[in-house]
């Protein structure tokens, strides 16, 4: 890892990389929009003339399709960049503010300036768009960024590390790769803004180090994604749904329906439907199938295999350890509150998926509300009612019915979690909004001087104006008279 450090950064120690980035922030090089603009198109350039190359980077490390590379990453990215571009101007716009009458004369508006140095920390599954899309939200809002790809997927980290620089301004944006000691040294740096994606317990990590800095941090964090099949549901529809929603990227996506509630009927209806959506997707063999990705790593190929109960499976189990390969699975559970039941106790991320038996709308209302708000929440369900209960006693990061992992590919939406899945959100104008702060500015002329009716001393005529016209609303009191 040291001589990929060495490579990407010129031999620079994290503290030097943060400098050289501080330094391109100070001098005002990243505020101009066409400096920004520019960058973002350089960076769809770079995404459009390697989409082979970062595909196969992708194939490496995760077995991704290149159709998959590029609906779930690379095109994905581009269409992000594409909507920023066109919006940019009006998202950086000043916004005028209307002011009270107190201070009619004055003019109010909330400006967006840049933060500063922004830290970017990715995971592995999805491991050019998680890196990229913050990166160029935060220099749409016109930053300097440090970006750290997940060590866990090699081969697209090198890609990043050695493009990037090929693409992008080298004094503003820099890529550190490495693992957690490269990481932990560039958390001891000040940063104005921390970006991270992946789990909760390195999340905690990084909101200790921020802490020292007084620096805001975005934690987007993952944790159990459930997905309620109400009876009235399209059966047929929702099974292929799931079976696209779970197995994209072998199940490896932070917002992949973690498991299923339902009805015991439903569930004995939906079983045979995800068997024939299963085989639809990727055919008798899913092992040969080239639509369907592999496990990250041994370590959790093993977690992910050790998970699955084979006295309770529905479909799938096979693995196969030298390719990292997990057949889509289908398991029931018996006891969802079962300490021993793994595939219950922790996010699964992989291509793992529970059925949980669960009688009614409430119960499943409940059964999510005991937990911890999950960064989505799925409702299959033809029903307003159904619909209408959802959004108003549940909290997720997002709430999406009849359809899963769809609700990303809507630029306007933010995304991110709530409580255990994460602060803060962005994609789009979200993300203008979080790498800037909004600054109020008031300007008020010196003449006429306005201000002199809230200075005292308060005359019997300022009182009125105080009480009728600046802040209406007071109770009328006799003046206090000075002794
Ligand atoms: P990971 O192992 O790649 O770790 C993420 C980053 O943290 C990496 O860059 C890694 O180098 C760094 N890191 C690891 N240990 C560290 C330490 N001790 N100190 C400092 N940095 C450290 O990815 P992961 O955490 O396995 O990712 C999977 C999790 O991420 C899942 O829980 C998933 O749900 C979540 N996730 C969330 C989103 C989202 O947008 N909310 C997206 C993808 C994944």
């Amino acid at each position: 890892m040291t001589e990929t450090l060495l490579e990407t950064t010129a031999a620079r120690t994290p503290a030097e990389v943060v400098a050289s980035a501080r330094a391109a922030f100070d001098s005002g090089l990243t505020k101009p929009r066409s400096w920004r603009e520019a960058q973002l198109r350089a960076l769809r350039t770079l995404l459009v003339d390697h989409e082979q190359e970062i595909a196969e980077a992708l194939h490496a490390d995760l077995g991704k399709s290149a159709t998959e590379a590029w609906v779930t990453e690379t095109g994905f990215l581009v269409r992000e960049i594409d909507h920023t571009l066109r919006h940019l101007r009006a998202w950086t716009a000043p916004r005028r503010v209307p002011v009270p009458v107190s201070l009619a004369l004055g003019r109010a508006k909330v400006v967006r300036e840049p933060l500063g140095v922004v830290l970017v920390i990715a995971p592995w599954n999805y491991p050019v768009q998680l890196c990229l899309a913050p990166l160029l939200g935060a220099l749409a809002a016109g930053n300097a960024v440090v970006v750290k790809p997940s060590e866990v997927a090699p081969a697209t980290s090198r890609v990043l590390a050695r493009l990037v620089p090929r693409y992008l301004d080298t004094s503003a944006v820099h890529v550190v790769e490495g693992g957690v000691p490269e990481t932990t040294a560039l958390l001891a740096e000040r940063f104005d803004h921390i970006f991270y994606t992946g789990n909760g317990t390195v999340g905690r990590i990084v909101l200790e180090a921020a802490a020292r800095h007084l620096t805001p941090v975005t934690l987007e964090l993952g944790g159990k994604s459930p997905a309620y099949v109400s009876d009235d549901a399209d059966l047929r529809v929702t099974a292929q749904r799931l079976v696209w929603g779970k197995f994209t990227n072998a199940g490896q996506t932070c917002v992949a329906p973690d498991y299923v509630l339902a009805s015991r009927a439903t569930i004995e209806a939906l079983k045979p439907l995800l068997v024939e959506g299963i085989r639809a997707a990727f055919g008798e063999d899913p092992s040969r199938s080239p639509e369907y990705g592999r496990i990250v790593s041994a370590r959790h190929f093993e977690r992910l295999t050790s998970m699955v109960d084979h006295d309770r499976l529905v479909t799938g189990g096979r693995s196969d350890a030298s390719t990292r390969y997990l057949e889509p699975t289908v398991v029931e559970v018996e006891d969802a509150d079962d300490p021993e039941q793994l595939v219950m106790r922790e996010e699964i991320f992989g291509p793992v998926l529970p059925l949980v038996e669960i009688e009614g709308l409430d119960a499943a209302v409940d059964f999510v509300n005991r937990r911890e708000k999950p960064l989505a929440l799925y409702v299959f369900t033809s029903s307003n009612r159904v619909r209408r209960r959802f959004v108003r006693d549940t909290s997720s990061g997002a709430l999406a019915f009849n359809v899963p992992l769809a609700h990303l590919a809507v630029p306007g939406l933010p995304f991110g979690g709530v409580g255990a899945s994460g602060t803060g959100a962005y994609h789009g104008e979200h993300s203008l909004e979080l790498f800037s702060h909004s600054k109020p500015v008031l300007t008020l002329p010196t003449r006429p001087d306005a201000t002199v009716f809230v200075r005292p001393p308060f005359t019997a005529l300022k009182e009125q104006v105080v009480s009728r016209v600046a802040f209406p609303g007071r109770r009328r009191r006799p003046r206090r008279k000075v002794e």
